[in-house]
């Protein structure tokens, strides 16, 4: 199916600096053809009327649990319950116009079976780039957590071992857990959790399969030692530091922040003393996150776009990462969606592939209602259309 989108609003920093910023853009066969002046051609396919909308690449979440509604861990489910919330997740990624998701941690390592059904063409859902299960220190931590979504490692081999298995189950990333946890009680967030040893099996194994390690960091020393050790991506990066961002600036590893579930966590319905001692926890997290965020942003810091929501949740919270990102750490509107494209396609290895409006790209491209570059609030609406790969799937 071919279509034309005619008469698009064009960000030029989105769309590879092109000199047009109203176009008409021809997809065809999965792809973008071309990036026309409306006047100069006859469009062709399908024609689409997109005046006084913007055309924006796909958005990416960095950082997604596909398996649960549930804001914290998931509940005990059989594998087929697990199945239909995950594929119900994927779907509602692309209704909110995320095209590329990456699963940080999954029960049963369901995001890998979403994703082949995506690839094989059985299911229409968003790219997704697969973490497996966290693995995490022994800890007490982890006894809320169940073994379905965790595994536990204790010394150089056993790390070696998982992050193996790992990636024979079918892992495009490992996903490590560095500093205690936010949103576990028990977890102190400023604590390093692994050694050094620890985090560099798992990026030996992973630099072997030429793949990469994400980490789950709050706190300052585990960001640093991470970076250290060679570490991909920092998730959350509450408390990254001067001499990290010093590192990051040579862009060998990036910040995945998320800010969402600091700011607006629902109660987790669980023990209502638990939630008290959260709040508590998520307010110091949060203020310093805002503070350090800021910072790293102002050193120019190409970061990704990441929730670490439910999805399911995302119908009274739509578009609230645009909102904290601008309001909490003082980014600009273009930056912002730099990072929700561009830049995590980029962190993704996704370059040249799709992140972009650009001919020869995938036609991984959504329709907002407005300018988003002048008014984020358009960001805060659902998409009017979405593209995943050529398919009109809203
Ligand atoms: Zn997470």
């Amino acid at each position: 199916m071919s279509y034309t989108l005619k008469n698009c609003r064009l960000i030029p920093e989105l769309s590879g600096q092109h000199h047009l910023t109203i176009a008409d853009v021809y997809v065809d066969e999965g792809k973008i053809i071309s990036i026309a002046d409306p006047d100069s051609h006859t469009a062709q396919g399908i024609v689409i009327d997109c005046k006084g909308k913007t055309l924006l690449p796909g958005l990416f979440d960095l950082h997604v649990h596909l398996h649960s509604e549930e804001e914290i861990m998931p509940t005990a489910a059989n594998h087929f319950t697990i199945m239909k919330k995950a594929m119900q997740s994927a779907q509602l990624y692309l209704d909110y116009g995320f095209t590329t998701v990456r699963d940080m941690g999954s029960t049963n390592r369901v995001s890998h079976a979403v994703r082949e059904v995506i690839n094989e063409g059985l299911f229409i859902g968003p790219r997704v780039i697969g973490g497996g299960k966290i693995i995490r220190p022994t800890s007490k931590e982890n006894y809320h957590a169940g073994d379905s979504f965790i595994r536990e490692v204790t010394g150089h081999n056993e790390m070696l071992k998982a992050a193996r298995e790992e990636f024979a189950e079918g892992a495009d990333i490992i996903k490590i857990y560095a500093s205690g946890s936010a949103l576990q009680t028990s977890g102190v967030p400023t604590q390093p959790i692994f050694l050094p040893e620890e985090i560099r099996a798992a990026v030996t194994i992973a630099t072997m399969e030429g793949k990469k390690v994400a980490a789950h960091c709050h706190s300052r020393e585990a960001i640093n030692m991470c970076l250290a050790d060679g570490v991909y991506t920092i998730e959350h990066a509450t408390y990254v530091d001067d001499e990290a961002i010093e590192i990051l600036k040579t862009e060998q590893s990036y910040l995945v922040p998320t800010l969402t579930p600091m700011h607006h966590r629902k109660p987790n319905n669980r023990d209502p003393k638990d939630d008290a001692i959260l709040e508590k926890k998520l307010k110091v997290l949060a203020e310093a996150s805002s503070k350090r965020l800021r910072t790293a942003y102002q050193a120019g810091l190409k970061m990704g776009f990441g929730t670490d929501v439910s999805i399911h949740s995302f119908s009274n919270r739509i578009g609230i990462e645009f909102k904290m990102r601008k309001e909490l750490c003082g980014m600009e509107n273009i930056d912002i969606l730099l990072q929700a494209t561009k830049y995590s396609a980029l962190i993704a290895g996704l370059e040249g592939v799709t992140g972009e409006i650009k001919e020869g790209y995938e036609a991984d491209l959504i329709l907002m209602d407005g300018n988003p570059d002048q008014d984020l609030t358009v960001m805060y609406e659902k998409p009017a259309i979405v593209f995943k790969n050529g398919i009109k799937v809203v």
